[in-house]
């Protein structure tokens, strides 16, 4: 058997199976993966917008956060936000 060319990762078979979309976020700094469902682009503020692409888990999850009445406070300026409309004004569904 010839080890040598087959993929030798998990994530790179998994990456030459999917060739869909997948989310950009990461929790506790493990990336997601999942297949992407939302395009979100994030408040401008110090840093420049980004567009972003967030499966269904992250959507709800996020909300759920505000929910709870967390705020995320950017990493820059401290700007806080406390509704998901404020921190993403652009969120469509794919
Ligand atoms: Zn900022
Ligand atoms: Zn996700």
């Amino acid at each position: 058997m010839n080890t040598a060319t087959a993929p030798t990762t998990f994530e790179d078979i998994i990456e030459s199976l999917n060739p869909l979309p997948a989310c950009t976020f990461r929790f506790d700094d493990i990336p997601c993966r999942h297949r992407a469902e939302w395009h979100v682009r994030k408040r401008a503020c110090c840093h420049p917008s980004a567009a972003d692409l967030m499966c269904d888990t992250c959507y709800f999850r996020i909300h759920y956060f505000f929910d709870l009445g967390v705020h995320f406070e950017c990493a820059g300026c401290g700007t806080r936000s406390t509704t998901f409309a404020t921190m993403y004004p652009i969120a469509a569904r794919l």
